[in-house]
């Protein structure tokens, strides 16, 4: 705890040495992001306080001339510019931008990297090439995430465990990349031939009630935070919906996976899916549209949230020559797109809690974010949008006293963007400049000389 508060007001004596300390302290943060893995100052005690222009929060609350107090990890305390700083702290001076909470992307496949050097298709490469490979590959895919603000996701879908190693590379320090929630496996149902010339990556392969209790199990015994279902078809660019798992085998997957404590998301891309996946007691429902009214009641009453992805496919058709995919195939992506954003306009309408996932694969990383446009175009307020990636995405995981604002005894995940977020969703998706992320900094686009020497007064 503080022994002995001061305010910002310094002193002319103290000015001198804060303006040392800052100069130091910015020129090693900025030393720090341009090493690939940034590295937390030396000490058991850290504290750094932050000024911004203001900051803004997805329920409203709004700070001009915010204050942010960091120590290690949490933050310590949040005000206006007469919040008392510690005598030790390290002062960040960002006041020409508005800080918001560290994003969250609830729907992400990390390990899906795509070498644009190579001429095979990206979903050839990912099946051919040795995952201990894709996994080093993949930490450009974890970079850009951060690059827009995304400081934790939700990873839904990898094989041979790519995303637990991932998860955990970051977590030790070895890989700089968001928080990771992750899912291992995916469960299937068997839906292909086997064929002899190329392994089954089929450890998600499950069918009927008993197999789908052990292949949960085995998630999570392999370390998955949350279980993920396909419970349809449609994936890349076929979009055709399906309901694969039956209701049964909906339900006793979300037994299983609540009565291990995981959360289960169920993937579907056609109403009946959602349905039967709303009736099993799902936690979250990705990608569905023409959910009807009486289904969008039952979220509403069961806390169920829509996570609707809706710019994946706006990804696939800007990049359907280098998957290689038709212009037919194009066509009916385009129509599901418009499908996805009306069902997630009646959605919001009717009172449905939505939580951002960008189904982010291969080159789409850096464009996580990108979501937040379709939902204001839905109907939803800048803010609106804004809770869906912070207080919203926080709840769904279970994480909302820790992660999604920006208050004493949060985790310090902190966003500077250029912009007002109450106003333009597009400050949010393209106003990133520096991003905090458990009390260290991880992305710094501050490198003018100017802004570097700038000192709080
Ligand atoms: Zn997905």
């Amino acid at each position: 705890m503080l022994s002995s508060p001061r305010s910002l007001r310094l002193g002319r004596a103290a000015l001198l040495l804060a303006c040392t300390a800052i100069c130091v302290v910015t020129v090693l943060q900025l030393r720090a992001t341009a090493a690939p893995l940034p590295t937390a100052p030396a000490g058991p005690d850290r504290w750094v306080a932050m000024r911004f222009a203001r900051l803004v929060e997805a329920n409203g609350r709004v700070i001009r001339d915010a204050v942010i107090v960091v120590h290690n990890d949490r933050i310590h305390s949040v005000g206006g510019p007469e919040t008392p700083v510690p005598p030790v702290a390290a002062l960040v001076d960002l006041s020409r931008l508005t800080a918001i909470p560290g994003l969250i992307d609830v729907h992400t496949h990390m390990s899906y990297y795509w070498d644009q050097r190579e001429t095979a298709r990206p979903w050839e490469q990912l099946a051919n090439r040795p995952s201990a490979v894709t996994v080093f590959m993949a930490q450009e895919n974890a970079r850009r995430t951060l690059g827009t603000g995304v400081t934790t996701v939700r990873d839904l879908g990898s094989f041979d465990y790519m995303d637990i190693a991932i998860r955990d590379l970051i977590q030790r320090g070895f890989m700089n990349g968001p928080r990771m929630f992750v899912s291992g496996y995916g469960l299937q149902i068997t839906d292909e031939v086997p064929q002899r010339q190329r392994p089954l990556q089929d450890s998600g392969r499950a069918d009927g009630v008993a197999e789908v209790m052990r292949v949960v199990r085995q998630q999570v015994a392999a370390g998955a935070d949350w279980i993920k279902m396909y419970g349809s078809t449609g994936s890349g660019d076929d979009v055709s919906g399906q309901q694969t798992f039956t209701y049964e085998e909906m339900k006793a997957a979300v037994d299983a996976a609540h009565s291990l404590g995981k959360r289960i998301a169920i993937h579907s891309y056609g109403a009946s899916g959602a349905r039967d996946a709303v009736r099993a007691g799902a936690d979250s429902v990705e990608h569905a549209v023409d959910l009807d009214d009486a289904t969008m009641q039952e979220m509403i009453r069961r806390r169920i949230f829509y996570v609707p992805t809706i710019d994946h496919n706006r990804y696939y058709i800007e990049n359907a020559a280098g998957f290689g995919y038709t212009a037919e195939a194009v066509e009916r992506m385009k129509s599901f797109l418009a499908r996805n954003l009306q069902t997630t306009r009646r959605a919001h309408q009717l009172g449905v809690r939505i939580a951002m996932g960008s189904d982010a694969v291969m080159t789409m990383f850096g464009q996580n974010t990108r979501e937040l446009g379709w939902f204001v175009q839905a109907g939803m307020s800048p803010l609106s949008a804004l809770a869906t990636a912070t207080t919203a995405a926080a709840t769904l995981l279970g994480k909302e006293k820790a992660l999604g604002s920006l208050a004493p005894g949060y985790l310090a995940d902190i966003v500077a963007i250029d912009g007002d977020p109450t106003t333009d969703i597009r400050s949010v998706i393209h106003g990133v400049r520096w991003v905090m992320k458990g009390g260290i900094v991880v992305v710094s686009q501050l490198n003018d000389e100017k802004n570097r020497l700038r000192v709080m007064d």
